[in-house]
């Protein structure tokens, strides 16, 4: 095992966050979760409260923070359409404004910090698969924009900050990653249609559903992140870390309701504004560096987030606060 540090996972009471936690913890690092619970709760991370290796810490990002750690790993960040635009302004602050807040504390501090970026820096893709080298499609005054855009540049930031102040930076654009513990109201395609045929609800399939996405599950996304910050110096990224499976989104409805035995029709919905196409990584770069690629394929990962789906209880959910 390598030594112990001290790790801060912003954003770590979230889906991907509370797994990265668990894996840092289990490693025997000590571990700061700071979150703002906008899109999580702490339930998340309850069974982590007791470890002596574990911290909890409500802050917003967007404030600057003051610690003593050895790597940061800044996911902090509402990741769903639904959520990304509920306070689109809010969005780009904590891209933007959390991303110079902890590569301003990586500064202080010495640290190495990895940016969880986003396969949506592509936008409606010209190219496919996406390569890393493609600079994509976005739209830079469309409701995605908050996000995209705000991720992007969070990128130059880091980028920015690794060139002017020698800050040791990592990049990684995540693709769509599913899993137990997404939030079962975050309005994403794979919570909402297994929400819907677990109910017997229609499956809403938005325009015709021939739209394709490459589905990650999450422990296959963790171990990619995990690798990313500890390889190599000189391979900061940015670098791609998805499934390269490709499904439409009705393929994507029907193996739902094959595995939840479901009786529940597909019916279509508008086509929300600016979705993309299509989207698949090219994952040569983590295979070349890092010797990483996905393992569990989507039916697996489908039918242990539908078990995990079975086991909640959707009222101890709610969607993000009108207040916030
Ligand atoms: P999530 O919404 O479950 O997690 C994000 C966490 O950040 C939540 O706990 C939320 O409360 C917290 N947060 C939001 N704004 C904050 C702020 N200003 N200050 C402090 N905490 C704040 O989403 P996730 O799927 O776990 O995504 C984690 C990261 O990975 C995000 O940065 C997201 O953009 C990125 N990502 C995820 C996916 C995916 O498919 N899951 C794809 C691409 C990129
Ligand atoms: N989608 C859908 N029905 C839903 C939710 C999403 O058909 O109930 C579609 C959405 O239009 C998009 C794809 O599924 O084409 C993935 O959407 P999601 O919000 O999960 O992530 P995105 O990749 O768009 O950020």
């Amino acid at each position: 095992m390598s030594a112990s540090i001290r790790i801060l996972v912003t954003g770590g009471a979230g889906f991907l966050g509370s797994h990265l936690c668990e894996r840092l913890v289990g490693k025997g690092h000590d571990v700061i979760c700071v979150d703002n619970f906008f899109t999580s709760q702490k339930t998340n991370v309850a069974h982590l409260l007791a470890h002596p290796n574990f911290e909890l810490v409500r802050h917003d990002i967007t404030h600057p923070l003051f610690l003593e750690v050895d790597e940061i790993y800044n996911l902090a960040c509402p990741a769903s359409p639904g959520h990304y635009q509920y306070n689109p302004i809010k969005t780009m602050k904590t891209s933007v404004l959390g991303a110079i807040n902890m590569l301003g504390l990586a500064r202080r501090c010495g640290a190495k910090i990895l940016q969880a970026s986003t396969s949506e820096v592509y936008g409606d893709p010209e190219v496919h698969p996406q390569t890393e080298s493609y600079r994509g499609c976005v739209n830079p005054v469309g409701p995605r924009a908050c996000y995209d855009e705000g991720k992007r540049a969070a990128e130059t930031l880091f980028m920015d900050y690794h060139r002017r102040n020698k800050i040791d930076i990592r990049i990684v654009r995540i693709f769509n990653t599913y899993g137990p513990r997404m939030h079962p109201y975050d309005g994403r395609v794979v919570s909402n249609f297994i929400r819907q045929a677990l109910r017997g609800e229609d499956i809403t399939v938005f325009g015709d559903g021939s739209q394709t996405r490459s589905f990650c599950y999450r422990d296959d996304l963790v171990e990619g992140i995990v690798r990313m910050m500890n390889g190599a110096s000189d391979f900061i990224g940015p670098v791609n870390i998805g499934n390269p499976g490709e499904f439409t989104i009705r393929e994507l409805a029907e193996l739902v309701i094959e595995f939840t035995g479901s009786k529940s029709k597909i019916i279509e919905c508008p086509l929300p504004v600016d979705d993309p196409t299509r989207r698949r990584p090219d994952i040569t770069l983590a295979q070349k560096h890092l010797g990483w690629e996905p393992k569990v394929a989507l039916r697996e990962g489908l039918i242990k987030t539908i078990e995990w789906f079975r086991s909640i209880r959707l009222e101890d959910y709610r969607a993000p606060t009108p207040n916030f």
